[in-house]
């Protein structure tokens, strides 16, 4: 496949790419061209690169723990050295616990705000100076529905997106005058790791393909006017209720 032919970007970073939402954005923006450097605190992140490379389409993948500065330095650097400069970057690691409010640790509410907001904040850090150079670019923050509604047993998970959520307001409006679009994505429920063992009926749930096609279409010319958006990707689950 020559590359570029279907997207306004030539190379992507997508974090937690090992499995689930990830892995699926890494080869839906493959399919289309995009050179894609993919990092995960799992080794399995290597099984993702191999598919991506099948696919003829330039692959490089680091473990990495994004809550650390260190491995983000070592995995952007090694990354960037071997495909280019990032045009696009999705953060979508993120973890989260069913837990009530009182049973939280510290440490587990702390860790959450480490992955799922630290580390889009170092991730974003280092892929901007290039984007501002050059005046183009796409962030993709992946929060949740969680990020802009509340519900029992998802405090830290709810707090962190909602951080995020908040975070992709700021940076649009920063990057507004360097032409970087900013993005967060709110899905509903998605059958993934993430969300087993959920006693939910899970019969109306997307697949992660369904928010990976949002994200290949941000990089498609025919979305360029979406630039700073919150988009809720729900799909025919049950509704959250509106709390
Ligand atoms: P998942 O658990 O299946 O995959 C998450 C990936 O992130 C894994 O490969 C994991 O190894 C990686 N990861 C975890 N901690 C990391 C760290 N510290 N550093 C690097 N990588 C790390 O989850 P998923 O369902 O694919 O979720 C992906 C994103 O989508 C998350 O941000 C999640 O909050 C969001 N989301 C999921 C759902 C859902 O229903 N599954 C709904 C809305 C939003």
């Amino acid at each position: 496949m020559s590359t570029n032919e279907k997207s306004i970007y030539k190379v992507a970073l997508v974090t937690g790419a090992a499995r689930g939402i990830g892995r699926e954005i890494a080869l839906t923006l493959a399919e289309r061209g995009i050179a894609v450097g993919l990092c995960d605190i799992s080794p399995d992140v290597h099984k993702t690169c191999k598919e991506i490379q099948g696919l003829g389409v330039l692959c490089a993948a680091e473990v990495a723990d994004i809550s650390k500065e260190e491995d983000v330095i070592r995995a952007y650097e090694a990354i960037s050295s071997k495909l280019g400069a990032i045009d696009v970057l999705v953060n979508n690691a993120g973890i989260g616990k069913l837990k009530s409010f009182v049973d939280y640790s510290i440490s587990e509410w702390d860790q959450t705000f480490a992955v799922n907001v630290r580390g889009a904040f170092l991730l974003s850090q280092k892929v901007l100076p290039n984007m501002m150079e050059n005046h183009n670019g796409l962030i993709v923050n992946i929060a949740s529905i969680w990020g802009l509604r509340g519900t029992s047993g998802r405090s830290a998970y709810a707090a962190t997106k909602h951080a995020l959520v908040g975070m992709s307001k700021c940076l649009a409006d920063e990057c507004h005058p360097y032409r970087i679009r900013v993005i967060a994505l709110c899905p509903g429920n998605i059958l993934t790791d993430l969300a087993s063992g959920s006693e939910a009926d899970t019969t109306d749930w997307m697949h992660p393909k369904d928010v990976a096609d949002v994200v290949g279409y941000l990089c498609d010319p025919g979305s360029r006017a979406i630039v700073r958006s919150i988009i809720e990707v729900n799909g025919w689950g049950k509704p959250p209720e509106f709390k």
